[in-house]
């Protein structure tokens, strides 16, 4: 596909770019400051700020380009109706890592079968909000009152353990990121998926795993 990269200079974009460029995809990167010159291409990639993100995203919608966005803190149902009235796609997820989706995905189905489960998310330094999104969204699909122990220390990348006891045994499930192309195949099975989505926003990397 011929992609629209907006923030390609960013610690993301830096590791996206040639990831999509190994899968055979062709890149133009867009920077702040640069014309949002996109008609023509087949998808616009995002993962800039809550600030820019909208706006880039209208002005590829705008050009009848369709989307797929990683840049978090955002609302994106009003641009998921000017999609929909384009008969364009809009798929924003706020975790592109196949393997955190599949440890939240496992969480939720062990949740049946014990009677008590905690989380730990461990994180750099650099994180400053805590719980980690991806710890709040997991306590919610186990349940109420599933507590969240988060750490915050160099050396640290992004981590989450999920323990669940039961009379007996013990269950944990463990997800280690090492590095920003993790994100890369969740991108890559999106841009795979975008034409076979309906027409609008599809909120979720869940959404396109197999049920
Ligand atoms: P970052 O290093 O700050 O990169 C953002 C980049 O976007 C910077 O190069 C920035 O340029 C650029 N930018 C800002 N405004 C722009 C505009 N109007 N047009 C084009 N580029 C623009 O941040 P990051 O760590 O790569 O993260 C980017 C976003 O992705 C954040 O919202 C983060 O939370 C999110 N994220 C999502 C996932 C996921 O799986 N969904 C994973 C990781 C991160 P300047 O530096 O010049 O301002």
């Amino acid at each position: 596909m011929r992609l629209a990269l907006f923030g390609a200079d960013g610690k993301v974009g830096r590791a996206l770019a040639p990831v999509l460029e190994r899968a055979g995809h062709e890149v133009r990167g867009i920077e702040i400051g640069d014309a949002v010159d996109v008609a023509g291409l087949d998808a616009a990639v995002d993962f800039t700020t809550p600030e820019a993100a909208p706006a880039n995203v209208r002005a590829a919608l705008e050009q009848g380009v369709s989307c797929v966005v990683g840049t978090t803190g955002w609302d994106p149902a009003p641009l998921g109706a000017l999609a929909a009235e384009r008969g364009l796609r809009l798929f924003v997820a706020p975790n592109f890592s196949v393997g955190a989706v599949l440890m939240m995905r496992f969480a939720r189905d062990a949740a049946a079968y014990f009677p008590r489960a905690e989380i730990v998310e461990l994180h750099n330094e650099a994180k400053k909000d805590a719980p980690s999104g991806t710890a709040k969204a997991t306590a919610e699909l186990i349940g109420e009152g599933t507590v969240v122990h988060s750490v915050r220390l160099p050396g640290l990348v992004a981590h989450q353990e999920v323990i669940f006891g039961g009379e007996g045994q013990l269950l944990t499930i463990r997800h280690d990121t090492t590095g920003r192309e993790s994100f890369g195949p969740g991108v890559l099975l999106a841009l795979e998926k975008l034409g076979s989505l309906p027409p609008g926003l599809t909120l979720g990397l869940d959404a396109l795993l197999v049920p």
